[in-house]
């Protein structure tokens, strides 16, 4: 039997980030996870450099049912906050596209960072745990395969559904019910789509093309690359939609965007009277891409031919491509989870339960999902710091 201040359960990302921050304030904390060893999550992501956050992180980044709730925690840790740490660690790191930030060697830094504290403030870590029950009376009594363990506050820190060969469980969600709490339904976000029947076959045609696009679903609008894969459609754009979409729902792909091809084409028409629609597209789109518009999408006459009506026809069909999924990937390749614990039961300036004081959900298990590009791990630092001060009373 061992009684801490805090218990963490989950040594990801949140949960390194809150157990580290709990300790520096003076805690005595454990650190619970069933998996062989800490931050598996951060050791993959992003081809192992990892992007741990994003330069331009607002609330806008973020999906959730109360779109307000991030607000609070990631102000009072920022990314700004987090590329701190990365500095003052000496990592050195550099910036892709749209202000996402990577380790210029390994991932693994990101994890040595987290657990540095943990271990100058003695968090005591217990891997290989596997946690049958938790009652909470006075305070938490947390009953495992390696004992007994107490504490005046538990902090739940076990992630999403995604990639459950890497020892996602849903099991913070069953807790969460146990306790009472309102669950939103989990879906797999940020994951590839897949297709059926004749889009099936055709997209398959076009497997490993990858090209700039625009694809709107529900509104949302992402403007960057879609990759052909040979299960369906993949790529940053995609997986960034797919975080939005919704059975049933269809694409709409602008296969040129920020292009005028009405007067391109009547331009070419002039300029190029007798080429083929097809040679000309091919000079603007992927040549596999062309000839499957041409193998039934489009009319493939000499350019001479088209009237206006025509063109202005293609020109609408190049920026509205509609294509209608089946389905995503599922958890099994998705990056993560929409969906989790109702923030509505959750303080936005603690993450501690409403309704159960001394229990606290952070990262991803919560209903915050964010958009790709380094923005789920900037939730993970700052709703786990948030949880951290507060369960030290600051
Ligand atoms: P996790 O980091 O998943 O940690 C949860 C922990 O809980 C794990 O250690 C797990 O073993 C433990 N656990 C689960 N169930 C139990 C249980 N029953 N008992 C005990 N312990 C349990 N986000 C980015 O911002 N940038 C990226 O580059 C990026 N790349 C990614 C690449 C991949 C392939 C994937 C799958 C995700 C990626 N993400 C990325 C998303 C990011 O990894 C997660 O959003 C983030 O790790 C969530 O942090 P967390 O602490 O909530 O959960």
């Amino acid at each position: 039997m061992g009684k801490y201040d805090v218990i963490v359960i989950g040594a990801g990302a949140a949960g390194l980030m809150c157990a580290g921050t709990a300790a520096q304030c003076g805690k005595s904390v454990l650190l619970l996870d069933h998996a062989e060893k800490v931050g598996k999550k951060i050791l993959i992501s992003g081809g192992g450099r990892s992007n741990f956050t994003n330069r331009f992180t607002t609330a806008a980044n973020y999906l959730s049912q109360n779109p307000h709730f991030c607000k609070s925690a990631l102000s009072r840790f920022s990314a700004a906050d987090f590329i701190t740490m990365v500095e003052e660690a000496g990592i050195a790191y550099h910036e892709r596209n749209h202000g996402q930030l990577f380790c210029d060697d390994s991932a693994k830094q990101i994890v040595e960072l987290l657990m540095q504290p943990c271990r100058e403030f003695g968090v005591k870590i217990q891997l290989n745990t596997i946690i049958s029950n938790i009652q909470k009376n006075e305070i938490f009594e947390l009953q495992t395969n390696r004992g007994v363990f107490q504490a005046d506050a538990l902090v739940v820190a076990t992630g999403g559904l995604s990639i459950p060969k890497m020892g996602a469980t849903p099991f913070g969600l069953k807790l969460a019910e146990q306790f009472g709490l309102k669950i939103v339904p989990p879906v797999a976000g940020l994951a590839p789509f897949t297709f059926t029947g004749k889009e099936k076959e055709e997209l398959q045609e076009l497997a490993g093309i990858s090209l700039g696009v625009s694809v709107r679903c529900r509104g949302k609008v992402f403007r960057e690359a879609m990759l052909f894969t040979h299960r369906g459609l993949s790529g940053p754009a995609i997986l960034q939609i797919s975080s939005y979409w919704k059975p049933g729902d269809e694409l709409e792909i602008d296969l040129l965007p920020d292009q005028e091809i009405t007067s391109l084409l009547k331009l070419k028409r002039l300029s190029r009277p007798l080429a083929q629609l097809s040679t000309v597209l091919a000079e603007l789109l992927p040549k596999r891409l062309v000839q499957l518009l041409a193998s039934g999408h489009i009319n493939d006459d000499r350019m001479q031919q088209l009237s206006d009506k025509q063109i202005e026809h293609l020109a609408y069909q190049l920026h509205h491509w509609r294509l209608k999924p089946n389905g995503t990937e599922g958890y099994r390749t998705a990056e993560v989870t929409v969906g989790g614990v109702d923030t509505n039961e959750l303080s936005s300036k603690t993450m501690e339960c409403r309704k159960i004081p001394g229990l606290y959900f952070i990262g991803e298990v919560m209903d915050v999902t964010g958009h790709l590009g380094g923005f789920n791990f900037q939730w993970a630092w700052s709703s786990g710091y948030t949880a951290g001060l507060a369960v030290a009373g600051m």
